[in-house]
């Protein structure tokens, strides 16, 4: 019961329809003592022989009149009580979303999205049931079912009550072990429901590779294995819950086979009429329908319980970067100021970036160039305040990140992510995702500046064509440039490239590359590259190794050094030089 105790908040929130189901509840299962006790009355004129057709006539109008109501009003409750539960449910959703939207990118690391689904559907579900089916079986079993027992003890025969009833604990045993049982069970087959949501994720999303490697048989195989382990945990769940029905069955029927043996020596002894104990057995009847729903109540608690409680500690999860009371909300702009003494991630015990301490004025670009895990993306994450550092501090025009709001952050940078994303959308709604609003011209000038134009106006419908799921029918250049468009058209304060010319070629990449220092006249952009030519413009760049600073300057001056730098870069002229030759020979 303790998760009605958790759900009260709701309960009051929704007092009203709870309140108006119940009540209707309750005057149903008040009508349904009387039809009883009609055919109790009427059995009774019948033996003693002064039943007349009118009579019956009238009490079959009473019948048809009562079955009318109770037709009504059983639909009347459950608009009351199951619309609340499912308005519940819509909630529990929201929240979950919501809060899942304030999450970092860290977060969605940590938990696998199949099992973030399962949640938001099963779980999600799991508590709609116990706000409404465990409501309604509460109050059957319980209130309706105490209603039926009182009749019978109070105006028929509390003896007879008695001993009818005798079988009744046994059946709250039985239930009350198959109710622990199930709930293992039930455990047990969600996980394994989690599971099989991750493979099909994962698989779908992941389908170029899995193909790509021959992999579909031993992909199916393991999908099957999954599945049957499903299958079997399902039915584990199943063979339990079809236990409750016969067991009931059983013990009612012991129940009717004490009231009769008993019922009939009262009749022919006088203590009760043929018309009671007939009145008395229906009772027993209406009593397996509570007997049932007080099985499921425990079943259904059991799991709203297990299910509640994962949705609060999922709720519960802090957002990793959290804001400052009175933080500021106009964009960040100025200077950057990178003082990182030493950053680790959580799931790490090695400090990824140390020591690193740059300074980016206004406007200028900065490159960052190391070997591939130096640390980069890190360094961007950090600026952009996916998480927070403990040892260090990141200041934009000399405010510390901590003093802005997330939007105001979130505002500031325009994101081209090392592996771009697209959704299965028109390339111009792709383009215009940062600003919906955005004119055709504003999408084909960022278009434009990307260098991706004329691309898209190859393609039969242009800026209309709809890219597939993560952008299949792209290339992977094509997806690189219109992600660049799609930071370009913020025209943001301070744009990011994470390694995002790679995957066009050379002069293409030169091309764009002359369009940003145009464009982007007075404003910061920071470039990460494996291909130097990507860099020499800036004004600064920085080497990473091993999350450190090894070398800093412009591209002269690394040059000039001959550190790992001017050696890398003669390296990759080389490697060009050998390119063309061999394309020209
Ligand atoms: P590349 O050139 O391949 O893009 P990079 O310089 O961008 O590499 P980062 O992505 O910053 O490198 O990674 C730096 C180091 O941090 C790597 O050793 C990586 O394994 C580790 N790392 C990255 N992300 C995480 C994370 N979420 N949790 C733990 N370690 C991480
Ligand atoms: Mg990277």
């Amino acid at each position: 019961m303790s998760v009605f105790k958790d759900l009260w908040w709701y309960f009051r929130q929704e007092k009203k329809n709870y309140i108006a189901g119940v009540f209707f509840l309750l005057v149903v299962g008040l009508l349904e003592l009387y039809p009883p006790y009609v055919v109790r009355l009427v059995v009774d004129e019948i033996k003693q022989q002064t039943l007349t057709s009118e009579k019956l006539l009238q009490w079959l109008g009473v019948l048809a009149l009562t079955a009318l109501l109770l037709y009504v009003l059983r639909f009347v409750w459950r608009v009351f009580i199951f619309g609340a539960s499912y308005r519940l449910a819509q909630l529990l959703r929201r929240r979950l979303l919501n809060h899942w939207s304030r999450m970092s990118p860290q977060f969605f690391h940590r938990h696998r999205t199949g099992d973030l689904m399962a949640h938001a559907t099963n779980d999600v579900q799991a508590v709609q049931a116990t706000a409404g089916e465990g409501v309604l079986t509460l109050v059957d079993s319980i209130v309706f079912g105490g209603l039926v027992v009182a009749m019978m003890a109070i105006s028929l025969s509390w003896k007879l009550t008695l001993i009818a009833l005798l079988p009744m604990p046994i059946l709250a045993l039985a239930i009350t072990y198959y109710g622990k049982w199930m709930h293992e069970r039930f455990r047990t087959a969600q996980a394994a429901f989690s599971d099989i949501n991750d493979k099909v994720q994962e698989n779908i999303s992941g389908v170029r590779v899995v193909k790509s490697f021959g992999r579909e048989e031993r992909e199916k195989a393991s999908f099957m294995t999954l599945s049957e382990d499903v299958t079997r945990k399902n039915l584990a769940v199943a063979k339990v819950q079809s236990l409750f029905g016969p067991t009931i069955s059983l013990i009612a029927g012991i129940a009717f086979f004490l009231a009769i043996v008993f019922g009939s020596r009262y009749v022919i002894r006088g203590e009760m009429t043929i018309g009671q104990l007939t009145q008395f057995t229906i009772y027993l009847g209406l009593l397996i329908w509570p007997m049932l729903a007080f099985g499921f109540l425990f079943n259904i608690l059991q799991r709203g319980r297990a299910s509640y409680a994962r949705i609060r500690t999922l709720l519960a999860v802090k957002e990793d970067v959290q804001e400052n009371k009175g933080a500021i909300s106009t964009p960040a702009t100025g200077d950057i100021q990178l003082n990182i003494h030493s950053f680790t991630y959580t799931e790490a015990n090695v400090p990824v970036l140390r020591d690193v301490n740059v300074f980016v004025k206004k406007g200028e670009t900065l490159g960052i160039v190391g070997r591939t895990g130096s640390g980069k993306s890190t360094l961007f994450k950090l600026l952009m305040r996916e998480m927070d550092m403990v040892d260090g501090e990141i200041q934009i025009g000399g405010k510390s990140l901590t003093d802005y709001q997330l939007s105001a952050l979130r505002f500031a940078f325009g994101y081209v992510p090392q592996d771009p994303f697209l959704f299965s959308t028109t390339i111009a709604k792709n383009i215009a995702f940062a600003d919906p609003k955005a004119s055709q011209e504003e999408i084909e000038a960022a278009a434009r500046l990307a260098c991706v134009h004329e691309d898209i106006l190859a393609f039969e419908k242009g800026y209309e064509t709809v890219v597939g799921e993560r952008g299949v029918t792209l290339s992977g250049g094509q997806k690189q440039r219109i992600s660049i468009a799609r930071a370009l058209l913020m025209d943001p304060e301070i744009l990011i490239l994470d390694d995002s010319l790679s995957a066009v070629d050379a002069r293409t990449e030169e091309a764009i590359l002359t369009e940003l220092r145009r464009e982007r006249e007075g404003k910061t952009t920071l470039i990460a590259a494996h291909r130097f030519s990507g860099v020499e413009h800036a004004e600064q760049i920085i080497v990473l190794e091993d999350g450190q600073i090894q070398e800093k300057g412009t591209h002269k001056q690394l040059l000039a050094n001959s550190g790992w730098y001017a050696w890398m870069y003669r390296q990759q002229q080389l490697e060009s030089l050998i390119v063309k030759g061999g394309g020209g020979g």
